[in-house]
């Protein structure tokens, strides 16, 4: 028998709890809701109390005082954590948010080159994300929550004994990233429902046999963002960028022309390409080196070899560079509310050029639409 372990219902905490602190309110309607500790509990009571409400019933904005940028705003009660399969293996994170494997290398630059096998391992696991990705994606339509969409991908990673990566990483409290309209990266899940004319970013990093794999892509929501040219030409030119530096990948290319490629086409449409957020490398680590800036002139390390995996994930805005941080210290927006995009695949270097390891199937969900 396997014991699955209590996680704290803090949005902010998601440690592993003893059990012994219950929310009382929780516990009247047959509830587990389990806190780590009082200071704990007092300290996301603002946030936690409000899934209390029966499903379906008023929903708020919980940073009703914080000044917006954009027209775009959270949704809450957040649904409780999800909970994942007891036989999964998790990453390090997993129980307490913190990637102590990552964080003992966070400053190295030296790039890892990995063995045939681990690459085979890199090639599967890529291939379950892209299906994980595309079950998610095929969910998009008007009036579907971004929470709904969350439900799918975790079941997706499930169904295939994968580990959300997302899920509790330095205590992300969802199994994907959703951005809408002015989020750049990094948006919550939540219950706002998805409206004609927006656009979603879905971003999947899924974790298996010791590895993780990590896409993205931008979709149009209902047919009338198809027909707003300003929304098209960014969406677009955010796929051609990440298509452009693709490209470019082979053996011997130093890391940093990666931004000239990407940031030569954005302009062209004038467009600008957000700087706070760059590709990684990925393998047994979510994140490590090489840090990979999408804009010219930037000054990252290294140089490309057989071997390395990591990611290009371009973000355009049709405004300013500018990015801010909602209060829930995620999601990442632009400082005008301008719309942006992101599209991203991990890459493998090969002898003679680069494997797209996340790469599209005839039926994916999404695509490019013609301006
Ligand atoms: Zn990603
Ligand atoms: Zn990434």
């Amino acid at each position: 028998m396997t014991s699955v372990e209590n996680t704290c219902s803090g949005p902010d905490c998601g440690k592993i709890v003893d059990g012994s602190l219950k929310c009382p309110v929780c516990l009247k309607t047959g509830v587990n809701a389990f806190f780590c500790d009082q200071t704990c509990f007092k300290r996301n009571w603002a946030l936690h109390k409000s899934v209390h409400s029966p499903a379906g019933q008023e929903t708020t904005d919980p940073f009703p005082n914080y000044s917006y940028s954009g027209d775009l705003r959270a949704v809450y009660p957040l649904h409780p954590r999800r909970e994942v399969k007891p036989n999964i293996v998790k990453p390090d994170y997993a129980g307490d948010g913190q990637p102590i494997s990552e964080q003992k290398v966070q400053r190295s630059t030296q790039i890892t080159v990995l063995s045939e096998d681990e690459q085979n391992t890199m090639r599967k696991v890529s291939k379950l994300a892209r299906e994980v990705l595309d079950a998610g994606a095929a969910a998009i339509k008007p009036g579907v929550t971004t929470e709904e969409i969350d439900a799918i991908v975790h079941a997706a990673c499930m169904e295939r004994n994968a580990y959300p990566s997302p899920l509790n990483y330095y205590n992300f409290p969802k199994s994907v990233c959703t951005s809408v309209n002015e989020v750049i990266c990094h948006g919550i899940p939540d219950k706002r429902p998805l409206q004609d004319g927006d656009i979603v970013n879905l971003d999947v990093t899924i974790y298996k046999d010791g590895f993780h794999a990590d896409l993205n892509e931008t979709y149009y929501v209902g047919d009338k963002a198809k027909a707003n040219k300003d929304v098209v030409r960014l969406v677009e030119t955010t796929r051609q960028c990440l298509a452009k530096a693709i490209e470019a990948v082979k053996p011997g290319v130093m890391y940093r022309s990666l931004g000239e490629v990407i940031e030569n086409e954005a302009k062209k449409a004038n467009l600008s390409v957000i700087r706070t957020y760059c590709g990684h490398g990925i393998n047994q680590l979510f994140h490590c080196a090489p840090n990979v800036p999408h804009y010219a002139r930037n000054k990252a390390v290294g140089v490309m070899k057989p071997g390395h995996t990591f990611t290009i994930e371009p973000m355009l805005s049709l405004g300013s560079f500018k990015d801010q941080t909602w209060p829930d210290n995620w999601t990442a927006v632009t400082s005008d509310g301008k719309w942006s995009a992101q599209f991203e695949h991990t890459l493998l270097v090969t002898e003679t050029g680069v494997e797209i390891l996340t790469a599209r199937y005839k039926n994916s969900p999404g695509g490019p639409v013609s301006a």
